[in-house]
């Protein structure tokens, strides 16, 4: 079951799921660690669809 926490702006999937290398994560703290955060345009906070490892593969190494 996938549950979205709602804190004022940030909306946490949680739990979350990378689709590149299907790692999962679950609670606040370890999809933080592992997924990170990301800002919308529309003001919204939410998880990052990729894991870190994924996105530095990606990105060479600058993740925010
Ligand atoms: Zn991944």
């Amino acid at each position: 079951m996938v549950a979205y926490q709602v804190m004022g702006k940030t909306r946490i999937k949680d739990p979350a799921m990378c689709p590149h290398c299907f790692r999962t994560a679950a609670g606040h703290e370890s999809i933080i660690k592992n997924f990170g955060l990301r800002n919308m345009d529309d003001g919204t906070t939410r998880v990052q669809s990729w894991c870190r490892d994924c996105r530095k593969r990606i990105t060479g190494g600058n993740v925010q």
